[in-house]
């Protein structure tokens, strides 16, 4: 298990020499400690990031496209292990680091090796006599800050895009899950990337990760995680005006009509919220039933709830692990305190398991409360297997109810009304929006928010954009310009 930073292409410790306990969320057990990285371990990092630039943006483009198709292979070849680091460092049940992460993240680097050498640029029809094409350039060195809620697969989302453009990176990961970031790294080395395109620097956000969004000489950072540290983010980063590009939190409103398929309506609305303990921007954490179906649909929907099969991560059997740290379990426990103050009432869960081998682990039960559209837990991102329930009556008051939050990042429809499916998905403010399905995503496909929920977005050609610079080069091919000055 790496525990170092990663710099220059080396495992060196870190420059003061301090280090951080990372835990099992398990059972609250010692995984290991890591270096972290304070600002002067960053500046030695963006230094190396800034000395490999020039050589990683002039490389064909083809062949670093052909490093991230390395990566991806490397990933599947280490499939096994990946599974079991992630799994351990977060609490995702192995059944979804071997289904999803580990795959997801090869899809993506993957998918961006392919993109790296079709990054075409463009000539624009303008007055005759003149040649004006334009190139997408990379940035520079770009920083990176990432999450504890999908900690691998960030590394592809970010990395992936940065890198197919020429750009090199300074990545930082959540001090409480750093581990599958730096045996990415390792993999990066092994399969021949050269030293300082990717530098890892684990360690806390108040020194870490603002030294990096703060930096002069990072062109862009790319940030997700919560609203707060967003904000204060861009405040850091204004010294040289860097580029930002914001991921943050999200209150995905899943709307299921009287018309919907209850059945997948159903077991798409726990998936929206469940997976992954709900720790996902994108989850469907308000579930905005029409009245005449509401009872029908929560009846089920408690049911499976009550269902899912809590435990140990490393369980093949287990569908919901712990929640990533202790702090963020009370956190989210503090919410059904404060639901229950406004008002609201609980349907299930709400409270730690009963069985005690899950004792010392950070678990909570799937949780299902009812609130009204303007109680905290309406608005607020808990972000955890958590779900407000909301009641309407019309369409429109669906939609109010949808568009009633400073958020806006991922939202669902169930109905079998083409028209009605489209007409919403067209009024709802939301970065994605999902129709008789929830929480797909693509590497081929854009992600992002509108509002609170950030700017920007990962994934497909429009992350290309947002890690390149478009460069417009005049020509005079054959222009006869009269002379502005007579003389
Ligand atoms: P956070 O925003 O504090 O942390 C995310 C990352 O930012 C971590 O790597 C952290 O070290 C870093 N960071 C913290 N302060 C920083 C600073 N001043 N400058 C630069 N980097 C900094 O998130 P959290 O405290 O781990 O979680 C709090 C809440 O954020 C969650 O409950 C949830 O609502 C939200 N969240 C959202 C996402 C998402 O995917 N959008 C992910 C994680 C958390």
């Amino acid at each position: 298990m790496q525990n170092q930073l990663f710099i220059d292409g080396q495992f060196v410790p870190a420059l003061e020499g301090g280090t951080i306990d990372v835990v099992s969320p398990h059972d609250g057990s010692l995984l290991t400690q890591i270096a972290a990285a304070e600002a002067e371990d960053v500046d030695r990092a963006v230094a190396a990031a800034q000395r490999a630039f020039p050589g990683w943006a002039g490389l064909a483009a083809a062949e670093r496209g052909r490093l991230l198709l390395k990566l991806a292979d490397a990933i599947e070849a280490n499939a096994d292990e990946l599974v079991q680091l992630e799994s351990r460092d977060t609490g995702h049940p192995v059944r979804d680091s071997r289904g999803l992460d580990v795959p997801r993240t090869a899809a993506c680097f993957r998918y961006f090796g392919g993109i790296a050498d079709k990054i075409e640029g463009s000539v624009i029809p303008v007055e005759a006599g003149f040649l004006n094409y334009v190139q997408r350039k990379p940035i520079g060195v770009v920083g990176q800050v990432v999450p504890w809620n999908f900690p691998l697969m960030f590394t592809s989302w970010k990395m992936g895009p940065a890198l197919a453009a020429g750009n090199t990176v300074v990545i930082k990961p959540s001090e409480i899950t750093p581990l599958s970031t730096l045996r990415i790294a390792e993999l990066m080395k092994e399969v021949g990337f050269p030293d300082g395109v990717v530098n890892v620097v684990p360690g806390y956000g108040h020194t870490a990760g603002q030294r990096l969004a703060e930096h002069e000489d990072v062109g862009k950072i790319a940030f997700t995680g919560s609203t707060a540290t967003g904000q204060r983010i861009v405040e850091a980063s204004k010294g040289n005006l860097k580029r930002v590009q914001l991921e943050l939190g999200g209150k995905g409103a899943n709307i299921v009509f009287d018309d919907a398929d209850l059945d997948a309506a159903v077991n798409g609305a726990a998936w929206a919220i469940f997976h992954n303990q709900g720790q996902a921007c994108i989850a469907g954490s308000r579930l905005i039933l029409h009245e005449r179906i509401a009872d029908a649909f929560l009846e089920k929907f408690i049911a499976l709830a009550r269902s899912i099969r809590l435990g140990d991560p490393l369980d093949p059997e287990t569908e919901m692990g712990p929640l990533t740290s202790a702090q963020h379990r009370d956190r989210v426990l503090a919410y059904v305190e404060i639901a229950q103050q406004e008002g609201g009432k609980l349907l299930t869960g709400g409270k730690a398991p009963d069985d005690p081998a899950l004792a010392k682990g950070y678990y909570i039960e799937p949780t299902v409360l009812e609130a009204k559209p303007g109680d905290r837990v309406a608005q607020e991102e808990v972000f955890g297997p958590f779900v407000t329930v909301l009641r309407f009556g019309s369409e429109e008051e669906a939609l109010t109810i949808a568009n009633g939050t400073d958020y806006g990042l991922g939202s669902g429809l169930w109905t079998r009304d083409l028209q009605r499916a489209h007409r919403l998905a067209d009024l709802i403010r939301s970065g994605m929006c999902w129709i008789n399905c929830y929480k797909r995503v693509s590497p081929a496909s854009p992600f992002g928010g509108v509002g609170k929920s950030g700017y920007g977005r990962e994934m497909g050609f429009e992350a290309i954009h947002d890690y390149t610079e478009a460069h417009s080069v005049w020509v005079n091919v054959d222009a006869r310009i009269p002379p502005y000055y007579q003389r």
